[in-house]
């Protein structure tokens, strides 16, 4: 077995573990490989052992392996989850299935405007900015709700629930604690009347905290490709 797939099924085992805890079913808890700095390559292999949705942060080099795995395309599901700067959102809109780092109204005006029309609804996810702190993407918790019935009228675009990338905590209770601040807003959206069905949460050292807190997509990078360089 490569070592890719050996890492995916320990991950797979991690979820399926966390879900027991949390009295879930673990086909509840979608992956997410995230592949950023990684090579199409090893996209492939992680592909060969079972994994068809991947995300990316940085444009171009997304594009690149995107490009690179066109064979794959009907196959693979692209997350687009970096910043996203307003005049790169016609590249997310035409070659990915999800942008997860939605945090305004002026770019998610964008995404639809951009969707090609042969193209199924563009998946978005809301994120949240949980720790406040100003150099961090992300829509504040107070103004979640409006933004979110905003994107809902937003014709090719389909909202799909809320991301976040919480500030690390060392402690399984310090992690929950910030997810649940999210899972608990996800709830709020919901029972405002929001088809949501995505919590985007948990990375590869908490995804345990973020399964716990009710996250329906973990997005796990090193613990499947290994320690990343410094982009
Ligand atoms: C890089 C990244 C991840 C994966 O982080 P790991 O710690 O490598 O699992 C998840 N989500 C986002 C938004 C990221 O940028």
């Amino acid at each position: 077995m490569s070592d890719i797939a050996s890492r995916l099924n320990t991950i797979r085992q991690r979820i399926a573990n966390a879900a027991r805890i949390a009295g879930r079913s673990e086909a509840t808890i979608s992956l997410l490989a995230v592949s950023k700095t990684f090579s199409a390559a090893m996209i492939r292999s992680a592909y060969a052992a079972g994994q068809a949705s991947f995300g990316e942060n940085y444009m171009q080099e997304a594009l690149e392996k995107i490009e690179a795995l066109a064979d794959l395309r009907a196959q693979l599901e692209w997350h687009f989850i970096g910043p996203l700067q307003s005049n790169k959102t016609k590249w997310a809109a035409t070659h990915f299935d999800w942008v997860h780092s939605v945090d305004r109204l002026k770019l998610a005006q964008r995404l639809s405007e951009q969707r090609p029309t042969h193209l199924p609804p563009l998946n978005i996810c809301l994120q949240v900015n949980l720790s406040g702190e100003a150099s961090k993407s992300g829509v504040a918790p107070a103004d979640a709700i409006s933004l979110a019935h905003a994107l809902t009228t937003l014709p090719r675009l389909k909202l799909r629930g809320l991301m976040a990338i919480p500030a690390p905590a060392d402690t399984l209770d310090a992690q929950r604690l910030a997810y649940r601040k999210l899972s608990q807003l996800f709830d709020a959206l919901r029972t405002e009347g929001l088809a949501l069905d995505t919590l985007s949460a948990g990375m590869s050292a908490d995804l345990e905290a973020a399964i716990l807190e009710g996250a329906t997509l973990v997005r796990i990078g090193s613990a499947i490709f290994g320690m990343r360089a410094r982009h």
